[in-house]
C-alpha cells in the first residue's frame, strides 16, 4: 500500500521527515495512513462501477430504446463488476497477507533462534532512524522486552501483527463500493422518462465523476482540477465509445 496520504509528514518534526522519505514503510501513522488507503480505494470502487455501468447501458440504450433490456443489461454488469472486483481483492490481499504472516513466522524463529543478532539488527534499524547508538540500543532492548516481535514486525517490516487486512473485509468493502457507484447510472437510466433517459445519465455521471474524482485526489493529496478533467473525460470518452458502438449495431439490425 502506498502512504502517500496527507496524513504522513503532517505531524512529523523535520528530523523525523528525512528518514521518512526513505523509509517508505514508516509505521508511525500508519493507522490513519491506511485508513486515507480503504477510503481512497472505496472512491475509485465507485468511481469504476459509475464509468462501466454507464458505459453498459449507455451503448445499450444506442441500440434499443426498451427498458427491460436496459434494466437486465445495466443488473448484469453491476452484479459481474461488483463480484469481480470482490474477487480479485480478496485474492490480492490474500496474497498480501500470506507473504506477512510468512515474514512474521521467519521473524518470530530468528528472534528465537538468535536474539543477540536480532537486538543488534533492531538497534541498527533505529540508529538509522536518527537515534544515537546509546538510545538506539536501550530502545532496542526496552521493545524487545516488552514484545519483540511487534517491534520488529513494525520497524523491520513495516507491518502491524495485529492490524493484518482482512481478505473478506476487503472483498465486501469493494463489492459494496462498486456497487454504490454502479447503482447511479442504472437508475439514472432506468427511472428517466425515455426522452430524457441520455441526457439525465450522462450529466448525472459526470457530475458523479467530478465528485470522485476530486476526492481521491483529495485523499491521495493531489491537486483536484488535473484529477477531476482526467476523470471526467475518461468516463465521458467510455461513454461515447460505448454508445457509438451501440448505435452502430442498432442501426444495423443486429
Ligand atoms: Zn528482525
Amino acid at each position: 500500500m502506498s502512504d502517500q496520504g496527507p496524513a504522513n509528514g503532517a505531524k512529523h518534526d523535520p528530523a523525523h521527515d528525512a528518514t521518512h522519505d526513505q523509509a517508505h514503510d514508516e509505521p508511525h501513522g500508519g493507522a490513519l495512513a491506511s485508513r486515507l488507503n480503504w477510503l481512497r480505494a472505496a472512491v475509485l470502487g465507485a468511481n469504476d462501477g459509475i464509468v462501466s455501468t454507464a458505459g453498459l447501458v449507455v451503448g445499450v440504450a444506442g441500440a434499443t430504446d426498451d427498458r427491460s433490456t436496459l434494466l437486465t443489461a445495466g443488473l448484469a454488469g453491476l452484479l459481474a463488476g461488483s463480484m469481480s472486483m470482490a474477487a480479485g481483492e480478496y485474492v490480492s490481499v490474500s496474497t498480501q497477507r500470506d507473504s506477512e504472516k510468512a515474514a512474521l513466522a521467519l521473524e518470530r524463529r530468528e528472534l528465537r533462534e538468535q536474539p543477540e543478532a536480532e537486538l543488534e539488527e533492531l538497534t541498527e534499524l533505529l540508529e538509522e532512524r536518527g537515534l544515537s547508538r546509546k538510545v538506539a540500543r536501550e530502545a532496542a532492548q526496552q521493545l524487545t522486552e516488552r514484545d519483540a516481535l511487534r517491534a520488529h514486525a513494525r520497524v523491520e517490516l513495516g507491518i502491524d501483527p495485529d492490524e493484518l487486512t482482512n481478505p473478506w473485509h476487503a472483498a465486501w468493502a469493494s463489492f459494496f463500493a462498486f456497487t454504490v457507484g454502479a447503482l447511479l447510472p442504472l437508475l439514472a437510466i432506468v427511472l428517466s422518462p425515455a426522452a430524457w433517459r441520455l441526457p439525465v445519465t450522462v450529466v448525472s455521471v459526470l457530475v458523479a465523476l467530478v465528485g470522485t474524482g476530486w476526492q481521491s485526489a483529495r485523499l491521495g493529496a493531489a491537486r483536484a482540477r488535473p484529477a477531476v478533467v482526467r476523470n471526467v473525460t475518461g468516463g465521458a470518452l467510455a461513454m461515447a465509445v460505448t454508445y457509438g458502438a451501440g448505435a452502430l449495431l442498432g442501426a444495423a439490425g443486429v
